[in-house]
């Protein structure tokens, strides 16, 4: 059994303009992170483009091409305050989302042991009808539409140690019993949302806001004492991981305090879960951490951890 890493040169240019802090260095500093000896059993996949079906599983049904047909030949269109698209971008979605489709087509049906996909631009952020922080269309949540459409899977958790609240995905399967969010974030912080009472209709949606400063220990307790029971109790068939590492203590966009090896520890928990429920599959996807040695670090523990499978 191994590990898949997908990725594509396409997703270095979607450029966000000078001082953005989602920029293609991150997956500049993923990919030299992978490129050492200890990865080199990694088995290394080309990120195919997602297909505008789907995309629009989870988004609004004119919402891909409305996006696509933005992307502007030259400069910057902003679709908000920091969401930016460039000339690349529309192609750089397109390799991100597919990144999932292709990794979920491997790991449910091909029988790798799990995926970490290092991609951008993120997605958790993106809702079914609108783009934000930083995020163009929400690769997780296509991802776990597309196990659940193509492969008949009744049950899906998509795990979220981001340091910021996946509105998005909240938003998505709000109404939806068969896919379960769960969430650490600090809090308060962008977006906002996430508060422990947001449950969602079927109680599905798994909130364990965090305070700045908290670190490793306070993290670790969210995970043992509450996301990981209720994961467990929900039995995913498969799990997907919305890998986001600005909760690295390095972080320039928050204070949660982690360290790379909180990263390591939390993927080892969830693939345990996933080794009694869904026979190992864990699908991951990057999505945030902005500080390049951070985000390296971090990227290295959690990829060792899925590699240990
Ligand atoms: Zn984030």
């Amino acid at each position: 059994m191994t590990t898949a890493f997908f990725t594509h040169p396409a997703c270095l240019e979607h450029d966000t303009g000078q001082g953005h802090p989602e920029r293609p260095q991150r997956l500049e500093a993923v990919l030299l992170a992978l490129d050492e000896p200890e990865f080199a059993k990694l088995e290394r996949c080309e990120a195919p483009l997602a297909e505008i079906a789907h995309i629009t599983r989870v988004h609004d049904k004119h919402y891909a091409s409305d996006l696509l047909a933005r992307v502007p030949q030259r400069g910057w269109v902003a679709l908000d305050g920091d969401t930016l698209m460039s000339a690349g971008s529309g192609e750089a979605a397109l390799r991100a989302a597919g990144a999932m489709i292709a990794a979920v087509d491997l790991v449910v049906k091909n029988g790798a042991a799990n995926a970490f996909c290092g991609v951008r631009p993120p997605g958790h952020h993106a809702e079914s009808d609108m783009a934000m922080g930083f995020c163009l269309f929400n690769n997780v949540a296509i991802g776990a539409a597309h196990a659940c459409a193509t492969y008949g899977l009744k049950r899906v958790a998509i795990v979220d140690f981001d340091v910021h609240h996946g509105n998005g995905t909240q938003d998505i399967f709000w109404h939806d019993p068969t896919v379960m969010y769960c969430s650490t974030h600090q809090m308060p912080l962008f977006p906002g949302t996430g508060a422990s009472g947001e449950r969602g209709e079927h109680d599905t949606i798994v909130n364990a806001p965090l305070a700045s400063e908290d670190g490793s220990a306070k993290f670790r307790s969210a995970f043992e004492n509450l996301i990981l029971p209720q994961l467990q109790k929900f039995a995913p068939e498969l799990i997907i991981i919305s890998a986001g590492f600005d909760a690295h203590y390095r972080d320039p966009l928050a204070s949660l305090n982690l360290k790379a090896d909180d990263f390591g520890w939390v993927t080892r928990k969830v693939m345990d879960v996933a080794q009694t429920t869904a026979g190992g599959r864990v699908v991951s996807v990057l999505e945030g951490g902005y500080d390049l040695q951070g985000l390296k670090e971090s990227v290295a523990a959690h990829v060792t951890a899925l590699m240990g499978a």
